[in-house]
């Protein structure tokens, strides 16, 4: 089984879908891995390290027309994929639902194609969350660019020149990254209140020391039987809304993490909220990669109005490259560990966790909500 690590080509990408350790694990287990050279540069981590762990340099074309398997952080390019060869397999967030128009090519080049979006989030794949790992850098990230963007300090000071206030934060989803945003808020010193539509959410903002808001939504079901958020009723979000323009008159950073899995984020930020903001405040909108939850968010782009300035960054992961892709890195391994036995190919297709990933197998989509993606809608 012959391995290849390329270098990223998305613009901006830092990350490395496999850090030198993870080699490491593979080649003692039978197999070879290849490196594009300077695969891991933006990573912290060099060829030469890469080689102490047992890799091999291999020139990118003859990789890509020759190796098994390709862990990879992004969805290889279309000209890429044209040079694969036949039965070759892609790991990686292959961004299924959002964009599968993507990997048309490699599908018919007969690939086999596994989304790590896609790895069900049930207890024996925890260590293979790389939703979860990613969520975790960015909620702690989005803090630190809010908190380097604003004109305050978070902590309550007193000095002899005065006493200043803590700074307010409210996360908007307290998922994961909500969660680890309120918990590097907290140690900067920040009062910090959250919102969520999930009740079970408000346990775990309560154990982190931040205030969780209540609103009554009508008694609907806000969670689905996975413990994810539903959509909700239009009357619903509106009630939701209509607290976050009292919340953010008096918040100094908003982070806002709310989704619905497979829907367009939930509006929960309108202009009104915004404009009720003093000036200096900022909003870091990590729910841009969907079109973000705050209705001046513009994907990409950082905004100010009226002196609050909008963060709407599309990688954060990619800010904090060494522990993202050591993260990533990690939950790769973990779920090569399922598709390889020996250090050859053995796909259990009745695995629930390589069925759930698997978008593409031999050339054939095989998964359910991909193939209805890729339907032309009327
Ligand atoms: P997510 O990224 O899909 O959504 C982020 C948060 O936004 C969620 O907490 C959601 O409830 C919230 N949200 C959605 N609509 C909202 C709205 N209108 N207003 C306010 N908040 C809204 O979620 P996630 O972070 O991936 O995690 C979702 C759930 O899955 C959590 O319960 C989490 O603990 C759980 N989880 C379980 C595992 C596991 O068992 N392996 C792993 C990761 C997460």
């Amino acid at each position: 089984m012959h391995i290849a690590i390329l270098k990223e080509t998305a613009p901006l990408e830092t990350r490395v879908a496999l850090m030198p350790e993870a080699v490491k694990t593979l080649v003692g287990q039978g197999m070879e891995v290849f490196i594009e050279t300077g695969c891991g540069d933006h990573a912290s981590a060099s060829d030469a390290d890469y080689i102490s762990a047992g890799a091999k340099i291999g020139d990118r074309e003859e990789l890509l027309a020759s190796a098994d398997l390709f862990p990879s952080v992004n969805c290889l390019t279309t000209a890429d994929q044209n040079k694969l060869k036949s039965g070759a397999i892609v790991v990686g967030f292959l961004r299924p639902l959002d964009e599968p128009a993507l990997f048309q090519a490699a599908i018919s080049k007969g690939a086999t194609l596994f989304s790590m979006e896609l790895v069900p989030r049930i207890t024996r794949a925890q260590s293979m969350d790389a939703l979860s790992s990613m969520a975790t850098v960015a909620g702690y990230k989005a803090v630190l660019v809010g908190a380097d963007a604003m004109p305050r300090m978070f902590p309550m000071l007193m000095t002899a020149a005065g006493t200043i206030p803590p700074a307010h934060v409210l996360v908007l989803g307290a998922g994961v990254a909500g969660l680890q945003a309120i918990a590097t808020a907290r140690r900067l010193g920040a009062v910090v209140e959250a919102y969520d539509v999930r009740a079970a959410a408000g346990e775990q903002v309560k154990s982190l020391g931040a205030k969780f808001l209540e609103i009554d939504l009508g008694g609907i079901e806000t969670e689905d039987k996975g413990g994810y958020a539903k959509e909700l009723t239009e009357e619903a979000l509106e009630r939701g809304r209509q607290l976050i323009i009292k919340q953010a008159k008096g918040s100094d950073l908003i982070i806002t993490t709310a989704l619905v899995p497979g829907r367009k984020a939930p509006l929960l930020i309108r202009r009104e909220a915004v404009e009720g903001m003093r000036a200096g405040s900022v909003i870091v909108d990590l729910a841009a990669p969907n079109g973000g939850n705050c209705e001046l968010t513009k994907p990409g782009e950082t905004i100010t109005v009226n002196g609050v300035t909008i963060f709407a960054p599309l990688n954060l992961p990619a800010a904090v490259p060494v522990h993202a892709s050591q993260l990533y890195s990690r939950n790769v391994v973990n779920f090569l560990q399922l598709l390889v036995k020996k250090g050859e190919l053995n796909l259990d297709m009745n695995d629930q966790i390589i069925k759930g990933s698997c978008v593409a197998h031999a050339g054939q989509v095989v998964n359910e909500r991909v193939a209805a993606a890729l339907q032309p809608r009327a």
